[in-house]
């Protein structure tokens, strides 16, 4: 594991980080990497991100990176340092509004479908000018950037076409941040400009969804 996680930080270069997805793995599994030098963990569920949280070092930074159900976000806003799966104008609207109840500022990626897949949350591009202008409007969040869940491809250069399309809408719009790159295909990811790569499998191996 140790090996694997430092060849992965060693592929990433000066401004990328490494978001190690630990969803389905225990606080334990999680220490391990976090003792490696790793302060970014990526979780999609809330209540698992619930349940860990007071479990491990406070000076993680936690990731949102799966879809956020309406109700369940004021139980994470102060909590995360980034939310990367706001996938709709409603969702949005709610960060902000528990968002000003709190008195606080929440970092947020826009999520896009990059390939257009019918089973994928996510933006249409299409969809994305008036999304970034309707979310730049909110109060109290930051947009920093955007963020896709490409498709998984036998081959991974693939996906390389769509995240050089993601590549061009951050420079069009000016954004910091793109959050592409999986175990599969991280590699292309920072080819083509990812800045925050999401490894799960490659660092904790398969997931088990049956315990
Ligand atoms: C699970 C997950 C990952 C990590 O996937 P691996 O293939 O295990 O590296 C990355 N991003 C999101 C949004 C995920 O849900």
């Amino acid at each position: 594991m140790k090996d694997t996680v430092l060849t992965i930080l060693n592929e990433c270069h000066n401004n990328c980080t490494l978001i190690a997805v630990s969803k389905t793995k225990s606080a334990d599994i999680i220490k391990e990497v976090y003792d490696i030098g790793i302060k970014d963990f990526g979780e999609n569920k809330v209540q698992e991100l619930l349940t860990k949280i007071p479990l491990l070092p406070s000076d993680i930074r936690w990731h949102m990176i799966g879809h956020l159900q309406t109700n369940k976000v004021k139980d994470i806003i102060d909590k995360v340092y980034l939310i990367h799966s706001v996938d709709s104008i409603k969702l949005a609207n709610v960060i902000n509004k528990e968002a000003l109840k709190k008195n606080i500022n929440v970092n947020i990626l826009i999520e896009i479908n990059i390939a257009n897949e019918e089973s994928k949350y996510g933006f249409k591009v299409n969809e994305l000018e008036e999304a970034v202008t309707e979310i730049r409007c909110l109060s109290n969040l930051n947009l920093l950037g955007f963020m896709c869940v490409a498709p998984y491809q036998e081959n991974s250069e693939d996906n390389r076409v769509y995240f050089k399309k993601m590549k061009e809408l951050k420079d069009k719009y000016k954004l910091e941040v793109l959050s592409m790159g999986m175990s599969n295909d991280y590699k292309i990811a920072l080819e083509e400009g990812s800045n925050y790569i999401r490894v799960g499998t490659l660092i904790f191996g398969e997931r088990n969804y049956n315990k």
